[in-house]
């Protein structure tokens, strides 16, 4: 296994970390025995970093994590997970969910704690609950280790967090395909001239850089100078930047373990060369004529008058497109642009067609055009029942007592 260094700890972290986010599952409940299989299997072979996150299958994924790391596991690993702020809903709740992670968990602390999914409006209230003294008071009383954040956020407000805390590291989505949305490469970038260990979330984007491919993107790969699979080109490209610390990947499947171990082995930073590059900037391009709109997500058009966030829109929209799964897409429009996660609605819904945005873009994008067909696509009456549903699962799960 190939290991890199914490800046500011000097923790060597494996390059593949395991992310509990999508376990193996037995209908409609995660296969304990398999997920346990599976957990143990990655860290015989050497990783040492596992990740997890109350909602994550609906609060069994740390339950199932805890019980993985019985039996002499918990001492060969760093445990990471995440602080929840659409979980909480008082600042007496940040002590009640940490003290039910310990428990979950079996452990007496967490390596790493991050606050989770920061973006603007989570960042608010995160600083309104007094996150921050929480965390050097978890930290101080030894129940925590390292504290961070992850993120989905635009590039302004990741850097205003960054530098509103000395934090050991971030969590950010990356991959070959986003390297200019959210935190993108400058964010990475700025990460790492911080210090900071930047562990990557979604360097498959949610499998769809893996699975069923454009017919193009596999004739490129099937024609490239060295044979791999989509997967391990897919990751081989997160390891080959420098500043990555880990790379997580979210396996439930024994195959997928083992390929990603093997590939974390020789995926070193600065390995590529550069016809394997090209490959890489061939297949993005592939995938790229596949969107809706030409968004770069620059974020020039931003504010709107009437709440629309046009790029995450866009983004949502695109997203639907290159993966190919509607449900998927719809699920995540409604709980980050309809209100489901942070309250506040940011869809294309809301556009008033003022035009204000539209003389700002760079791209010439007719916004209140497309912000119609985002709406007609990803909203409706569909997306209605999905947020209510959301809403009523959530209802059900506040954080309970230990
Ligand atoms: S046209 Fe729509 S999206 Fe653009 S600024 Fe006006 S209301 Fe907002
Ligand atoms: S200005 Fe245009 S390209 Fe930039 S984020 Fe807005 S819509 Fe996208």
């Amino acid at each position: 296994m190939q290991y890199r260094t914490v800046p500011k700890n000097g923790d060597k972290l494996s390059a593949l970390g395991f992310g509990c986010m999508r376990l193996p599952m037995k209908g409609q409940v995660v296969d304990e025995e398999r997920a346990i299989k599976q957990i143990r299997l990655a860290i015989d072979n050497g990783v040492n970093y596992v990740d997890s996150a109350p909602p994550y299958h609906m609060g069994e994924s740390e339950k199932v994590l805890g019980k993985a790391l019985l039996d002499g596991y918990r001492g060969k690993v760093k445990v990471a997970t995440k602080l929840t702020p659409f979980m909480l809903h008082k600042p007496e709740d940040m002590e009640k969910m940490l003290a039910l992670q310990l428990q979950k968990l079996q452990t007496d602390h967490i390596d790493y704690y991050l606050l989770h999914g920061l973006e603007a409006e989570f960042w608010k209230k995160m600083q309104t609950f007094g996150a921050l003294k929480f965390l050097k008071k978890a930290q101080a009383d030894g129940k925590i280790v390292n504290m961070g954040f992850s993120f989905h956020g635009s590039i302004g407000v990741f850097k205003e967090i960054i530098d509103a805390n000395d934090w050991t590291m971030c969590q950010i989505q990356y991959n070959f395909l986003d390297e200019k949305l959210q935190a993108g490469t400058e964010g990475l970038k700025y990460a790492a001239s911080k210090k900071l260990a930047v562990m990557v979330m979604e360097p498959l984007r949610g499998g769809s850089l893996a699975n069923r491919l454009p017919k193009e993107a596999q004739q490129i790969y099937d024609n490239a100078p060295v044979k791999r699979s989509a997967a391990e080109w897919g990751l081989r490209w997160v390891w080959n930047h420098p500043e990555v610390t880990l790379v997580l990947s979210g396996m439930n499947d024994e195959c997928q373990v083992t390929e990603n171990i093997k590939t974390a082995e020789t995926a070193l930073p600065n390995s590529m060369k550069p016809a394997e590059l090209t490959v890489i900037k061939n297949v993005a391009n592939a995938y790229r004529k596949l969107l809706k709109v030409p968004c770069t997500g620059c974020q020039y058009c931003m504010p709107c008058p009437n709440g629309v966030n046009i790029p995450r829109n866009f983004q949502a929209y695109n997203d639907m497109y290159i993966s190919g799964d509607e449900q998927q897409a719809r699920g995540m429009y409604t709980m980050f642009l309809m209100g489901g996660l942070t309250g506040v609605r940011a869809d294309a819904a809301l556009c008033k067609e003022c035009g204000t945005c539209v003389v700002r873009c760079p791209q010439q994008i007719n916004i209140p055009q497309k912000l119609k067909e985002v709406a007609k696509d990803l909203g409706g009456a569909k997306a209605e029942a999905a947020l209510a549903a959301f809403k009523a699962s959530m209802a059900k799960q506040p954080p309970k007592k230990p």
